[in-house]
């Protein structure tokens, strides 16, 4: 997917509804929606951090924002996001062999300035996992990069990358700062950001309501989006309800089907549960889609 897309539709339609679903194709409702049939979604952190932030602050940040959501999931919703181990892995996007890995990461080089310019990864999206350099917009701060059947619309792999090649990620409180400062306060926040990408990861896409974390973008010093608003609140009761399934949008027999096949295949947690019986279709209907939160 083209990675402004969702930010565009959002802004063409003057999208404030208090949440927005995604969908197997951005905007359009035609589409079925994303989510997890999963009920435990395992995800881990690059144990290389973001060396530019104080400490190793950044991990706990980003646990924090995972927790944020985990809070509500644990009060209506039907999902538990676990920790799993840092990985030295740095590699985004969806392995049907092997360890699939729902990561998150920072990229602290520019792909502009470390990889060639005629270098065959520009044409297919692959430079960034090559060259572990981020590839996309300047201008955009994280990217959630999700890969999902295209029919039922479950996902299979939600990864998180933070362009720290061009943003300072601090964790403090504070007022905002502006590099070279940024000790004691609040440059781009890692919690405001990775809340917001949590938020992508389990289905969500932009809205411009009024204090959404979802909203697209996010000025230097913000903390705002840490705080959970009630829309996308309401999102986790209403499409992960506690006690039942996750809910499609559309022809909700089609993943009714795929339930039983997918708890045969392994013991494994999380969306690699689903491997054995999805593997097969993977190859055609997989598609990856990129959400980010932009400056
Ligand atoms: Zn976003």
């Amino acid at each position: 997917m083209i990675s402004l897309a969702p930010l565009m539709v959002a802004l063409a339609l003057g999208q404030t509804d208090p949440y927005v679903r995604s969908r197997v194709d951005a905007g359009d409702t035609n589409t079925q929606c994303l989510y997890w049939t999963a009920t435990r979604v395992t995800w881990q952190q690059s144990s290389y951090g973001n060396p530019a932030t104080q400490g190793e602050t950044e991990f706990d940040a980003m646990r924090r924002s995972f927790q944020s959501w985990q809070n509500i999931f644990t009060q209506c919703g039907n999902l538990v996001l676990e920790e799993g181990p840092r990985v030295a892995d740095r590699e985004v996007g969806y392995k049907r062999e092997g360890d699939n890995r729902n990561l998150v990461l920072f990229r602290d080089r520019d792909c502009n300035t470390v990889v060639s310019a005629t270098d065959a990864c520009w044409d297919d999206d692959t430079c960034a996992n090559k060259f572990d350099c981020w590839e996309d917009d300047d201008n955009t701060i994280a990217i959630t990069l999700t890969t999902y059947d295209e029919r039922s619309g479950i996902i299979y792999d939600s990864d998180i990358s933070f362009n720290a090649a061009r943003f300072a990620f601090t964790t403090a409180d504070g007022t905002a700062c502006f590099p070279p400062v940024t000790t004691n306060c609040v440059a781009t926040d890692v919690q405001n950001t990775a809340t917001h990408e949590i938020g992508h990861f389990i289905g969500l896409d932009h809205t411009r309501a009024t204090g959404s974390t979802m909203n697209p973008s996010a000025p230097p010093g913000e903390v705002s989006k840490r705080t959970i608003d009630t829309g996308s609140h309401d999102f986790v009761c209403a499409v992960y309800p506690k006690g039942q399934a996750s809910q499609a949008c559309l022809h909700p027999a089609a993943e009714q089907e795929l339930g039983p096949k997918a708890s045969t295949g392994c013991a494994a947690t999380g969306p690699s549960a689903l491997l054995p019986a999805l593997a097969a279709w993977a190859l055609w209907l997989v598609r990856r889609r990129r959400d980010e939160v932009s400056r």
